[in-house]
């Protein structure tokens, strides 16, 4: 459990309603959290998610960590960078053959800077991105990793995110010159009630424009997908009468179960 958040906007979002948005996502356990921008500004750090105003921003990625592999720490938390600082990545999961991942890339003259296995990540895509393009990145990273995954990648200075996932939930928010890729719909249910959902194996490239996805399966090839309506008010944010978001979350699945099966209808 923990969060990621992508927002791609036409409209300046400031750090702090990137963090609001991260910490909607609170109630699936955190342990630390940071955040990336498209101006290269990176925030990383442990504790409790604290709504800081560093700036305005139109693409951004966050992340909230559960730490799986290496302790608590800053230089642990999430985004991770490539060697030469223009690549950042979040992940939900866990890479189950990040040392093989790692010892290669490190052959290759890589250095690392956490104990996570998620920076294998960046790395592999800033190897990756020397000689081929993207889409083959993708593949490549989609036949090479054994373990569960929920990444956003982002480029200095590009208005694109991309998206792609085995195993960690992940879902678009679709709104007025904006979209928000996040874990759940929490992150953005009080700004839309549209969301696209990811499937196995899916990657996409989003933008404040529009979205395109791409189903892998040894090659990427394009698919189309619905836009799903869901309707309920905004989630409480409170811990309420119970002592953890995670003890509420328990007593509070059945509820939400029901009311997701509910709401849920095709556009
Ligand atoms: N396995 C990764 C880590 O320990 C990601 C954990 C998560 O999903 O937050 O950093």
């Amino acid at each position: 459990m923990c969060g990621i958040v992508g927002i791609a906007s036409k409209q300046d979002f400031s750090s702090k309603d990137i963090l609001g948005s991260l910490k909607r996502l609170e109630y699936r356990g955190y342990d630390s959290y940071g955040f990336a921008t498209d101006s290269g500004i990176l925030r990383k750090d442990i504790g409790e998610i604290k709504l800081e105003n560093v700036g305005n921003f139109r693409t951004s990625i966050s992340h909230c960590r559960w730490a799986t592999h290496g302790s608590v720490t800053q230089e642990n938390a999430h985004p991770h960078t490539s060697c030469d600082g223009n690549i950042v990545i979040v992940h939900n999961g866990i890479i189950e053959n990040y040392k093989e991942l790692k010892n290669a890339l490190e052959e290759k003259g890589h250095t690392f800077r956490s104990e996570t296995d998620s920076e294998v990540i960046v790395h592999f895509f800033e190897e990756e991105l020397k000689s081929f393009n993207m889409h083959s990145a993708v593949e490549k990273f989609f036949a090479a990793t054994k373990g569960e995954f929920a990444v956003l990648l982002l480029q200095k200075g590009s208005n694109k995110i991309y998206a792609f996932k085995r195993g960690s939930p992940l879902v678009i928010g679709v709104a007025d010159g904006m979209n928000i890729i996040a874990s759940d719909i929490y992150a953005f249910s009080n700004i839309t009630q549209k969301a696209i959902f990811f499937n196995e194996d899916e990657f996409a490239e989003i933008s404040s424009d529009g979205y395109e996805f791409f189903r892998y399966d040894s090659k990427l090839s394009h698919v189309e997908k619905d836009i799903i309506k869901f309707e309920w008010e905004s989630i409480e944010s409170g811990k309420d009468e119970y002592d953890h978001y995670m003890i509420k979350e328990i007593h509070e699945e059945p509820k939400v179960a029901e009311r997701l099966i509910k709401s849920l209808k095709y556009e």
